[in-house]
């Protein structure tokens, strides 16, 4: 939750800025922009996979075993970022 630096009411996210339910007040909102680095980061993942920590990346292929369409690429397998099921 954020607050006004001006009145000090509650701000609430409007598109890409955090505005003041009070006042008006306008700020940048930082929620966006931490998402976005999170997702580029998203595609290359470090991942334990058998006891190995390995590289991997976000690929889509539907889960044999939650359905989950998210999955991370490891080689030539893939885990699921849901339930961390393994299959190729
Ligand atoms: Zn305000
Ligand atoms: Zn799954």
């Amino acid at each position: 939750m954020k607050f006004c630096p001006k009145c000090g009411s509650y701000m609430k996210p409007k598109g890409e800025f955090m505005v003041c339910i009070k006042c008006g007040y306008k700020e940048k909102g930082v929620e966006k922009i931490i998402y976005t680095e999170k997702k580029n980061h998203d595609r290359d993942v470090t991942v334990v996979a058998d006891g190995k920590t390995v590289k991997g990346s976000i690929a889509l292929n539907l889960c044999p075993r939650c359905g989950n369409a998210v999955v991370i690429k490891i080689g030539k397998k893939y885990k699921c970022k849901s339930c961390g099921y393994i299959f190729s």
